[in-house]
């Protein structure tokens, strides 16, 4: 329980909240009671109804949907949670001095143009700077799907919160389990990250660097999602619309009974077909050319990707596909 320190009252909140966002006014504040005041928001664009049919309209389009689905399902649950997200502009400038791989290439097989019989590597001394400017999205709930974590955000439209607009759909509001000082501290190791990534692209080996990253405007968004729940037939299927955009963030959805046959009898070709190209390659890889290998490797690809076809066209389970 807190006690809210801009209209007194008291309300829940779970452990681990320390950005709260009053149930009553609306207001964000620290556990101590200071008023947080970049605080925004992306307004509903799709009401109850309207996400309700773009999902609908939206998984009668994925393969193997049974036809019907459309009219026949009825939706049991329908709630709008409002996540909270930490965004931080940040500018990064990174020096970096290290060692690149790279190659000597030495008599060319006359029968195999950009092959050679022998390739010296050795190490290049290589440096460079990158200047980037980074946009962190950090999820302020530890309990939040990966898929809705990951989702797009359109930061640009933001308004400042409105509790008036929350409480038009009924949202529920979620507080914040980090504060802004741990959500910019981990916008600043994020970016380090990326600068990391970029430097590695071009050196294998960092010998040093020097980085200036600089943790700018921070602030606090809620983004509202419609966490819906239909049935079809006896069985009941979850999923996420975005409120902004109707975007259909994930969702279960039943697969008739056809097309999990028809999945069954690809996957079966193309295990055949894979089985068969890898008895080739190591059939070729007797006779002892080694450049051969890539037959194994695709063979042992489409034999995998048989299997997985015919484990998801065997499976009871609901598939849950992303957008
Ligand atoms: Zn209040």
């Amino acid at each position: 329980m807190a006690k809210c320190a801009f209209c007194d009252a008291n309300f829940e909140t779970g452990p681990g909240d320390v950005l709260l966002v009053c149930p009553y006014c609306g207001t964000a504040q620290t556990t101590e009671g200071k008023k947080f005041q970049d605080h925004y928001m992306i307004r509903v664009h799709f009401g109850q109804g309207e996400a309700q049919t773009t999902l609908l309209d939206w998984v009668s389009k994925q393969l193997g949907v049974p036809e019907d689905l459309p009219v026949t399902a009825k939706f049991l649950k329908y709630e709008q949670i409002w996540y909270p997200f930490w965004i931080s502009r940040v500018d990064a400038h990174t020096e970096y001095r290290g060692l690149g791989r790279d190659a000597n290439f030495y008599d060319e097989w006359p029968q195999r143009r950009g092959a050679y019989k022998r390739i010296d590597f050795f190490w290049k001394p290589e440096s460079g700077a990158f200047t980037r400017r980074h946009e962190i999205n950090i999820a302020g709930v530890k309990n939040i799907d990966e898929d809705v974590r990951n989702h797009p955000i359109p930061t640009r439209a933001k308004e400042y919160f409105s509790h008036a607009h929350a409480e038009e759909y009924d949202g529920k509001v979620l507080h914040s389990n980090m504060t802004e000082d741990q959500a910019k501290k981990m916008a600043y190791q994020i970016a380090h990250d990326r600068q990391t990534n970029l430097v590695l692209q071009e050196v294998s080996k960092i010998e040093s660097r020097d980085d200036k990253i600089d943790v700018g405007e921070t602030f606090l968004i809620h983004v509202p999602v419609w966490e819906l729940e239909y049935r079809y037939g006896n069985k009941k299927y979850k999923a996420s619309v975005s409120a902004p955009t109707g975007y259909v963030i994930e969702s279960q959805y039943p697969r008739s009974m056809a097309f999990r046959a028809g999945g069954i009898g690809v996957g079966l070709i193309m295990l055949l077909i894979g089985a068969g190209l890898m008895v080739l390659a190591l059939d070729v890889l007797g006779i002892g050319a080694i450049l051969s290998g890539g037959g194994l490797v695709s063979g042992g690809l489409l034999a995998i990707l048989g299997l997985i076809l015919i484990y998801k066209g065997a499976s009871r389970k609901e598939a849950k596909e992303r957008v």
